[in-house]
């Protein structure tokens, strides 16, 4: 059981009894069948068949030393440096085959979260929460659960805090021995539905007042109080429509709002109880792993929509204009300076205890996440910008599919002779589902948070002072400097400074 197959996951999904999933109004009981749901469940698969596809399953699979056997590199605790820059290829090769966010990725760093936050408290003197998780993750490796990351509250009024608004944070209302009862909603919970198990998270900081909403858990989907709206995306219709060229790449993802109405956690399954110093501490943890993914999966996206832009220019014969060429080059430019952040923020990683929690690079994390706010714009500006007019413009399937249109659309839309007309609307349709896509635009600036988390993370750890002070020195408004040691005028984090080893290399 240890590495399911993609089909052993989806058939793991299928029957629900408790929880409720809403698509459009209405309770959907198969997630597997329905049209709007499937998409996402087909690119959640693609995480279970990496493990198993000859080109990814050194990328798609992992040794733990908790259960002593290979598992999932999605159920995986990184060991090292290179676990994590593996986490980075793994995602861009995965949405190689998804055209699409693959949405495995949040439960995956909830699960690295929670460990690394739960070591740092056991080294404080309280163990239990690292004791019960470490026997959650051994369950969880051993069946290669579908997780969910569930941290971002609904937050209401921005200004206010948790216990200012409690409404609008996810909250404890009953603590018993056997274990907790919960309430409240989390928000874009990415891949929610496609998932058996949620990691919930608090999402920001708290104050001592705020303790009842310091809280991590773990629950399985189907659980009696929980309820599941998902969003709606653009051109989600298409779904709907049985088609096979106008939706293309028919996998994408989805995100919902989470109800909790009086949820009941057991005790071993809690990993935080009003432990509110610690929750900023957690909010650093898990959103640096996040930002450091983007790297990975949002770099694949751009591949494909290279491929989709440099092919479209070759079925009109323009490929080799040097304004085109130019355009291609930008492209790539932009898409490797994403990928090349996350690698950065992955092999200059920082390990917060001895035997192996290893974190990212806190600030080439957060570069990275904030590249990533910018350029899938400019790559998907300069894709419509080759592709032509066409993008906003082509005929539907069904209008190619009609005998009496047919003709004309294959006589008026034909390129160079390499190609057919159904070749230039699929590529059409694949660069204009991906390039406008939730996963590629709106998920790029805020997923993981929102650009001015990025920028608020940057600048406490870029070190303005001593910017300053190698200025003076070099202009000779100061005389002296004591330089240190590393050439990055940073400053430590939260979390280096919790680690009793002050977060080594
Ligand atoms: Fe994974 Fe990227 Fe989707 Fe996050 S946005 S879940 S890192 S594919």
């Amino acid at each position: 059981m240890v590495l399911r197959t993609g089909e052993e996951y989806v058939n793991a999904i299928r029957h629900r009894n408790k929880v409720e999933v809403y698509v459009m109004g209405k309770e959907v009981k198969d997630v597997t069948e329905h049209p709007f749901l499937k998409p996402s469940v087909l690119a959640f698969k693609a995480t279970y068949d990496a493990a198993h596809e000859e080109d990814s399953k050194s990328l798609g699979r992992a040794w733990s030393s908790f259960i002593n056997e290979e598992v999932n590199r999605f159920t995986h605790i990184h060991r090292s440096p290179e676990d994590l820059s593996a986490k980075v290829k793994l995602l861009r090769k995965i949405s190689h085959k998804t055209g699409a966010c693959f949405q495995r990725c949040v439960g995956w760093d909830a699960l690295n979260t929670i460990y690394v936050t739960s070591r740092l408290m056991a080294e404080r003197g309280k163990k239990e929460y690292y004791e019960r998780f470490v026997e959650y993750l051994k369950y969880v490796q051993k069946n290669d659960i579908a997780l969910a990351g569930a941290m971002t509250d609904v937050k209401g009024v921005r200004t206010l805090r948790p216990n200012e608004q409690p409404h609008a944070y996810l909250r404890v209302t009953q603590v018993t021995k056997d274990g907790i009862y919960v309430s409240g909603a989390k928000a874009n919970i990415t891949g929610i539905a496609a998932s058996e198990e949620i990691i919930v998270m608090p999402t920001r900081a708290m104050s001592e007042k705020d303790k009842d909403f310091a809280v991590a858990f773990s629950i399985p989907l189907d659980t009696e109080g929980i309820k599941v709206i998902i969003g709606r995306q653009v051109n989600d219709g298409r779904r709907l429509e049985d088609g096979e060229i106008d939706g293309l790449p028919y996998r994408t993802n989805h995100e919902g709002l989470v109800i909790f109405d009086n949820v009941f956690v057991p005790m071993e399954r809690v990993f935080m109880l009003g432990d509110w110093q610690m929750s900023g501490i957690l909010v650093e943890i898990f959103s640096s792993y996040h930002r450091q993914g983007y790297g990975g999966c949002k770099s694949g996206l751009g591949d494909v929509i290279i491929g989709a832009a440099y092919n479209l220019a070759k079925q009109i014969g323009v490929e080799k204009a040097p304004h085109i060429q130019n355009k291609l080059n930008e492209m790539v430019l932009l898409n490797e300076n994403m990928y090349g952040s996350g690698i950065a923020a992955s092999l200059d990683a920082v390990k917060l205890c001895e035997d192996g929690c290893w974190w990212v690079n806190p600030m080439f994390a957060n570069v990275t996440k904030q590249l990533v706010t910018r350029f899938p714009y400019e790559i998907t500006k300069f894709s419509t910008d080759i592709a032509g007019g066409i993008i906003g413009t082509a005929p539907s399937e069904w209008d190619l599919k009609n005998p009496k249109l047919k003709p004309y659309i294959e006589k008026y839309l034909q390129g160079m002779m390499d190609y057919s007309t159904e070749d230039r609307l699929r590529m059409v349709r694949l660069l204009e589902n991906i390039g406008f896509s939730v996963a590629f635009l709106i998920e790029s600036v805020h997923g993981a948070g929102s650009p001015e988390a990025q920028r608020i993370a940057i600048n406490r750890v870029y070190d303005y002072e001593y910017a300053e002070k190698i200025a003076k020195y070099l202009s000779q408004i100061e005389k002296r400097i004591e330089f240190k040691e590393n050439a990055e005028p940073w400053r430590r984090t939260d979390t280096e400074k919790l680690a009793n080893n002050g977060g080594q290399k």
